[in-house]
Order: C-alpha cells, then structure tokens, then sequence
C-alpha cells in the first residue's frame, strides 16, 4: 500500500495521516498493541544508554550508518580522555578526535560534525536549548551540519525529554510489514497522533523496536515473527507476510 503524491487537501484522514496510508482495517489499538507484545518479549530497555545529555547527542551523531557497539567503543574513547563535553572537544586536535571515532564508519565526517556541535553547544547554553518548544528545538537542531530528522528526533527524545517519536529504518520496514508505508513524517505523525504523548512510551517503543529489528528482522526470523503470527497467521490486515 503506497502513498501516493497527495494534490487534494479534501482527502480524507485517520489519525492525522492519509487514509491511502494505511490498511483499512488498522485501528489505533494495532500501534498500542505492538508495543505490549513487544514489551512482554523484551521488557523496559530504558534508554539511552548514556551518562549526560552530551553524551545522548554524541551518541545520536556517532551512531548514523554503525553499529551500537562502535559507538560503544568510540564513547568509551572519548571518556578515558575526559573529552566528553564541549570544551574537551572543541579543544582535542582533530587528528586524536579521529582516531578516538574511528571504530564508526565515516569519522573524519562524524569528527567534523562532533567539533560543529560542541561549539554550537558552548555557544548556546544546553539547558537553555532544550527550554525551546519542541518544533523550534527540531529546526535549531535540523540546520546543525550532519543532524538529519532521526538524529534531531533522537537529541529531542532522550536528551531533551521532549515527545518526538523516532523513526528509523527499522520502523520503517516493520511497519511495512504490517501494511503502513510512508515517508519519516508521514509514520511520525502516525505514531505520535495515535499513542498518548507520553516521553517515557515514546523512548521504550523505539528501543523496542530497535531490540525487535535486531532479535528477528536482522536474523531473518519472519516465520516465527510475533508481529506478524501474534495478530493473525500469516498476515496482518490482508496484506501479505514478506
Ligand atoms: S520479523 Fe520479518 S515479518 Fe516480522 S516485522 Fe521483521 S521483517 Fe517483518
């Protein structure tokens, strides 16, 4: 079921979003159910796995196209040269920063980008930033070099506290695999219009959305997926298992 370019503003809507998006049996308790599944498999993640809200938006930066673990790595870098916080960053030489990061793909990029945003950060006191509404913190953060929408959305969540609910590429095939397909705003506005905004639901649905892509999708585990086989064997909505 794909979302067509839309010219009408007269067509008609469920939960905020096309109705074209999604299967005409989806209801708002399908979103609501997954996450119970997805939490009795799996329990509270309780992310991000961070010490300091620095630490959230270095991690958001790092990990863009790696793995956690790298960025485990990197992290763990940065802390035993006590240069996890603006100034230490600013003020590391480039090379030893890049050297620091380089377990994560594209880190002469991801150094840059780290350098940009301590200083930005130093520039513009955190505690102040995140006192933004949350669209205004979206903008600021979106026309940083190097924060795309998730990343943005990732910083708002856990490092702000704010409710942004974060879609990945994870989300996106899971919830292809339901039916739903759209673009990042289009799924965001499904999510967030759907749950009660509520920033503690928002940060454990990602995670266990990440723990669920990880545990099944990635291994290829679609005959036994609880997503799928836990509504209805086989499919879900009429649409076909993949
Ligand atoms: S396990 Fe397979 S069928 Fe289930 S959501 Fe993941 S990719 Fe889709």
């Amino acid at each position: 079921m794909k979302l067509e370019a839309h010219t009408s503003h007269k067509k008609k809507k469920r939960f905020g979003v096309e109705s074209s998006l999604l299967p005409s049996k989806f209801k708002e308790s399908d979103l609501k159910k997954i996450y119970r599944t997805l939490l009795e498999e799996f329990g509270p993640q309780k992310w991000w796995p961070a010490e300091t809200r620095f630490e959230v938006i270095v991690g958001a930066l790092l990990t863009q196209q790696t793995k956690w673990n790298n960025v485990e790595k990197a992290i763990c870098n940065l802390k035993r040269a006590e240069v996890l916080e603006p100034h230490g960053l600013v003020k590391i030489d480039m090379s030893s920063l890049e050297e620091m990061i380089r377990c994560c793909r594209f880190y002469r990029q991801k150094a840059s980008r780290l350098k940009n945003i301590a200083q930005f950060l130093i520039e513009r006191d955190i505690d102040e930033l995140f006192k933004l509404p949350v669209d205004q913190l979206r903008t600021t953060l979106l026309a940083l070099n190097g924060v795309g929408n998730e990343t943005a959305d990732s910083i708002i969540l856990y490092a702000a506290d704010k409710p942004k609910f974060v879609i990945d590429a994870y989300t996106t095939r899971i919830m292809g695999c339901m039916g739903v397909e759209g673009n990042y705003e289009e799924l965001q506005r499904l999510f967030e219009n759907t749950l009660s905004k509520d920033v503690n639901t928002f940060k454990e649905y990602h995670a266990l959305i990440v723990e669920y892509a990880k545990s099944y999708c990635g291994k290829k585990l679609c005959k036994e997926c609880i997503l799928i086989n836990g509504h209805r064997k086989g499919t879900i909505h009429g649409q076909k298992q993949i």
